[in-house]
């Protein structure tokens, strides 16, 4: 079991979680259509973490030409920067939005905002109290659901 604490300021982000193995493969087929969210389901269910080992995020670079896997939970990128890569960190930790309630969402506007949520694209949105931005959100109808802790701005801390 492990919680995770802001690196800034000790407060305490999550509940005990259980880490799962890989990053679940999100499916683009069990969108919210009850509550006409049309939100994904959360990448990671509640009370568990994953670590992402690809880089994830911003800052993102122009695409090199070579041929690349088809990501699963890709972002909706920015018009004029469709088909970017990411250049961002590795190993963000992956959890349910809902197991880390007290933080912020620091909103970014257009381009990085879609229609009902952020897209992430814009880097770290998720304000501890501290005012640190520790994570990142991802949630519009578009897109995967998830939140990445930042792997330098939250530590660890297993019980
Ligand atoms: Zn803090
Ligand atoms: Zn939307």
């Amino acid at each position: 079991m492990t919680v995770f604490f802001c690196a800034k300021c000790g407060a305490e982000l999550t509940p005990d979680l259980v880490e799962l193995p890989a990053v679940p493969e999100a499916s683009d087929d069990d969108r919210d259509r009850d509550k006409k969210t049309f939100l994904a389901p959360s990448t990671v269910p509640r009370g568990h973490y994953a670590v992402d080992p690809e880089p994830w995020g911003a800052p993102f670079v122009p695409p090199t030409g070579e041929p690349r896997p088809h990501h699963p939970r890709r972002l909706l990128m920015p018009p004029d920067m469709t088909d970017w890569i990411s250049a961002g960190p590795r190993n963000t930790v992956v959890v349910h939005p809902d197991d880390v309630p007290d933080l912020r969402l620091r909103a970014q506007g257009h381009p990085h905002h879609g229609c009902c949520g952020p897209h992430g694209t814009g880097g770290r949105n998720m304000a501890c109290g501290c005012g640190v931005l520790v994570a990142t959100l991802v949630a519009d109808c578009m897109g995967p659901y998830e939140l990445h802790l930042d792997s330098v701005r939250v530590y660890a801390f297993e019980q």
